[in-house]
């Protein structure tokens, strides 16, 4: 170990910095948010150094550097672009016994600054040691990207609640359990995220009060269309946490391949025209497991409560006290949308978008006269068997022969296919398609080639 990992306190503490331009302006920032008396001598300055002095925030000594203005210091920066001047402050600084960080050159000093994912408290610290400082960018991006932005929230939460913890629970192992509950706790976190203290309360008293056993939960995940980069932050965190992933066909390899390693996984799949799984056997299979205390994430392909009867499952476990939450997804409308170049809206042609089902069932007629309507797009889910039905109605109903139709097969896929043609075509260009597949109507599928860029 060549850098010894060490936060300090800054707050109340003279730092100088030596240097006035873009850099140091980045380091007088952290300094700021450290709460330190920030020193900075330099012979210019960028404008936000004025603005910081005029609003008290730090002082200036328009200056060369000489070794007075180490003065009371706890700690110095060098960030000017002058290698010379940065070297003075070092051996300076050493020569005093005191930190001095040269900017982009550790060998010149002795402390380095990290790449930092503040989650204040929570705070990661990331270093190469000067050898790869883009590697360590990198990282903390993907730190970043994968850590909630109200974990600090949470983090100030627990620690208020130390000393009750400590005086409830009197063994290790029970302190842990509490613990990970609160920390996995969804609705606590997005509670505070909210800010909503009072309801935070009530959950937390919740937690005290509940057996520490672990209770089972179901999360329903919106898997996206198919690119696993379409899949949500939240949605990724969800299916690394989950004890029992239950999923179906639509969803995808790729989105699979980031399941929790270990977790166990239940295909209940379905495809269109027939289920190989009842939907009230899955619904039983939810209960079931969250009943064991497991953490089950049913995760569905596109959103959950777009045609993904995500509410009926909902409504299984509402009465049985299993605690659930549903995390959205794109759907397929919207990634066919983006991975096709057809606009959904457009300020020429369509003024709104209707999500229809092809897959109507006996009580569900649809309004024909108002789907036929022009000025609109119509987006068919599982319309692929019904597609010669679709084309008969509207063409009854008075849409034109040749309005643009498309189908998009596998959107957002490595494998999607567009079929494109216009209405009077439709039954025959399904004949061309495979499931999934959408259908888009409407006059926006004319601006594809324009805008196709996958
Ligand atoms: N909840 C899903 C829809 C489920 S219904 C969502 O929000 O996207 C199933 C229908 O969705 C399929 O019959 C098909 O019409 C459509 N679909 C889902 N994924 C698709 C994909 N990748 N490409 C094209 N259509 C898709």
């Amino acid at each position: 170990m060549n850098w010894f990992p060490l936060f300090c306190d800054l707050r109340h503490k003279t730092v100088l910095l030596v240097g006035g331009g873009a850099v140091a302006e980045r380091k007088a920032r952290l300094l700021l948010k450290a709460g330190a008396d920030v020193r900075v001598c330099a012979t210019h300055f960028s404008s936000p150094f004025y603005e910081w002095q005029q609003a008290g925030k730090l002082t200036l000594r328009e200056a060369r550097f000489s070794p007075e203005h180490l003065d009371g210091c706890w700690l110095a920066i060098a960030a000017t672009d002058s290698h010379e001047v940065n070297q003075q402050v070092s051996d300076y600084a050493s020569a005093r016994q005191m930190f001095c960080n040269v900017v982009d050159a550790p060998a010149q000093a002795s402390a380095i600054m990290p790449s930092v994912v503040d989650r204040s408290p929570l705070m990661i610290a990331i270093s190469s040691a000067g050898d790869a400082p883009v590697m360590a960018r990198l990282l903390r991006e993907k730190i970043e990207a994968l850590l909630p932005q109200h974990l600090g929230k949470v983090a100030a939460w627990a620690g208020a609640l130390r000393p009750r913890v400590k005086s409830t629970f009197n063994e290790a192992g029970q302190r842990r359990r509490f613990w990970e509950k609160l920390f996995h706790h969804d609705r606590l976190a997005q509670t505070l995220a909210n800010g909503d203290d009072k309801q935070a309360e009530k959950l937390t008293e919740a937690l005290f009060n509940e057996p520490l056993a672990q209770q089972g939960e179901v999360v329903l995940v919106g898997a996206g269309p198919g690119d696993a980069g379409l899949l949500t932050l939240k949605g990724l965190q969800q299916i690394q946490q989950a004890d029992v992933v239950v999923y179906d066909r639509l969803v995808s390899e790729e989105v699979l391949e980031l399941v929790r390693r270990d977790a166990e996984r239940i295909f209940v799949g379905k495809r269109a025209g027939y289920h190989c799984v009842p939907q009230e056997a899955i619904n039983q299979i939810l209960l079931e497991q969250a009943g064991q205390g497991k953490r089950v994430v049913r995760l569905k392909g596109g959103d959950p409560f777009i045609f993904g009867r995500g509410a009926e499952e909902l409504e299984a476990l509402s009465g049985s006290g299993i605690p659930f939450s549903v995390v959205p997804g794109i759907t397929a409308a919207s990634g066919c949308s983006a991975y096709s170049g057809i606009p959904l809206t457009h300020r020429d042609y369509a003024q709104s978008v209707r999500l229809v089902t092809g897959h109507v069932q006996k009580n569900g007629e649809l309004d024909w006269q108002n789907l036929a309507a022009e000025r609109q797009t119509l987006v068919f889910y599982m319309g692929l068997t019904q597609a010669a039905e679709i084309q008969r109605q509207l063409l009854a109903h008075g849409m034109s022969g040749g309005m643009p139709v498309a189908l998009v097969e596998n959107g957002t896929s490595t494998r999607q296919r567009v079929v494109a043609g216009q209405l009077s075509e439709l039954a025959e260009l399904a004949t061309q398609a495979q499931s999934p597949s959408l259908i888009i109507i409407g006059r926006v599928v004319a601006l594809r080639e324009p805008l196709r860029w996958f």
